[in-house]
């Protein structure tokens, strides 16, 4: 995130725009710094955590304030006014309206910068407590310098920011969108999809840009369209799930068919039981969720496909389903570097029936969809995948 406001700051700057990353409570920044407002310009937010940041930053402001909603393609509200069931009650609903929204966009010349004689740093008021302001020329000694864990530490092979994501995003046009629909599949190759999720959570790029790239980039239609279905449809019924179910974030939000199921097969014997504490170091007895999880604590991101089967087997491995719902959801926000996103509540929830239909009743999982390593072995070599990650 760190690297993202530095790269915001050079963008700034050549635009001559003055920039200052504070380190405190919005509060306290907005007491100091309400006297040189004229206007507000913020983003939407969808989750509770972040509809509070904007609660608190409009009290303790007095100029107005815009919201502009740039997190989605087609407003959330534009969209679909309820709950949606699955992917194919949201899908047209969305494609109906898409063409309205993306459009190019243009930048505006400025006739004043506000970078001026008086140096970068907005003036503060006299008010005590002054926030702190971040030097972003050092990221690593930026966070250092914040009262964080120690774990989970730093992940290697990823630098934050829109212009890592922008030329993550025009490789990913020339490379692999030509033939998304079957590489997106491969969890054994690198290179299978855009890896654009942590840059699309924290902001550093919009979905109108990937969009638009995807469009203009001369691939087949119906890859560009199997890569819509993902970056939009599926992206904007995660969203549609967390502003519409206030319970996103547990397992009482799942559908009555769900939790019906689950609760019919809460008495089943499970084949094994892991604590918590397990599952989160892979200490289990599966070699290929061992492995998997490996690699979500020390890299931060893993492919679908691997997600899909990891998420799936808690439920087999843990006493209640409540508890199977909570501990996956932890671990997913915890570790991934686009965890604490709508889609991290939404495809937990997929895990546990959200978004899907029932299937043949099983012990334990009930209706739910079974995953299986069979699964993952028709989509590539996963013996192959499991020894080169272990
Ligand atoms: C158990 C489980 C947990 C997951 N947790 C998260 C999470 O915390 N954060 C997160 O962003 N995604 C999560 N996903 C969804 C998906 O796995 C990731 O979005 C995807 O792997 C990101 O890789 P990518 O950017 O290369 O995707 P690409 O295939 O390149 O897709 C482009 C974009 O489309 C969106 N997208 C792709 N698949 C999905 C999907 N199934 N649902 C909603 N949007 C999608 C993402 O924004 C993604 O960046 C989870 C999936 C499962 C099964």
């Amino acid at each position: 995130m760190l690297e993202g406001l530095q790269d915001v700051e050079s963008a700034l700057r050549r635009r001559s725009i003055a920039f200052t990353a504070f380190s405190a409570d919005a509060p306290t920044v907005f007491a100091a710094i309400d006297h040189r407002l004229a206007l507000l310009v913020i983003d939407r937010g969808y989750l509770p955590m972040q509809e509070t940041w904007r609660r608190d930053v409009a009290d303790a402001t007095s100029c107005p304030i815009v919201e502009v909603e740039a997190d989605v393609v087609v407003p959330v509200d534009v969209a679909s006014d309820h709950l949606e069931t699955a992917a194919r009650t949201i899908r047209p609903k969305i494609m109906k309206q898409i063409d309205r929204f993306v459009v190019e966009r243009s930048t505006t010349a400025l006739e004043h910068g506000s970078w001026g004689d008086s140096g970068r740093n907005v003036e503060l008021g006299r008010t005590r407590g002054a926030p702190t302001t971040i030097d972003l020329s050092d990221p690593s000694a930026a966070v250092a310098g914040l009262a964080l864990a120690d774990e989970p530490g730093p992940v290697e092979g990823w630098t934050g920011g829109t212009t890592e994501a922008r030329s993550r995003l025009r490789r990913f046009c020339d490379e692999v969108l030509p033939q998304y629909s079957d590489r997106r599949q491969r969890f054994d190759r690198n290179g299978s999809s855009s890896k654009l999720s942590p840059y699309l959570h924290f902001g550093q790029i919009s979905p109108l840009e990937i969009v638009l790239a995807a469009r203009s980039s001369g691939a087949p239609e119906d890859e560009i369209d199997a890569f819509v279905e993902e970056v939009v449809v599926r992206r904007e019924l995660a969203i549609n799930f967390v502003v519409n179910e206030p319970k996103h974030d547990t397992f009482a939000g799942l559908p009555d068919w769900a939790r019906s199921t689950l609760d019919a097969h809460r008495d089943d014997e499970r084949p094994a039981l892991f604590t918590a504490a397990e599952l989160e170091s892979g200490a289990t007895d599966d070699v290929v969720w061992n492995t998997i999880m490996g690699v979500i604590r020390t890299e931060g991101w893993v492919h679908n496909q691997l997600r899909m089967y990891w998420g799936k087997q808690i439920l087999r491995w843990t006493n209640t389903p409540e508890h199977a719902h909570r501990t996956l959801l932890d671990l997913n926000n915890r570790y991934f570097l686009d965890g604490r996103d709508a889609n991290s509540f939404a495809n937990v929830a997929w895990c546990f029936g959200r978004h899907d239909q029932g299937f043949q009743e099983r012990e334990v999982i009930g209706k739910t969809r079974p995953f299986t390593d069979q699964a993952l072995r028709r989509k590539g070599d996963l013996d192959a995948w499991v020894e080169a990650n272990r």
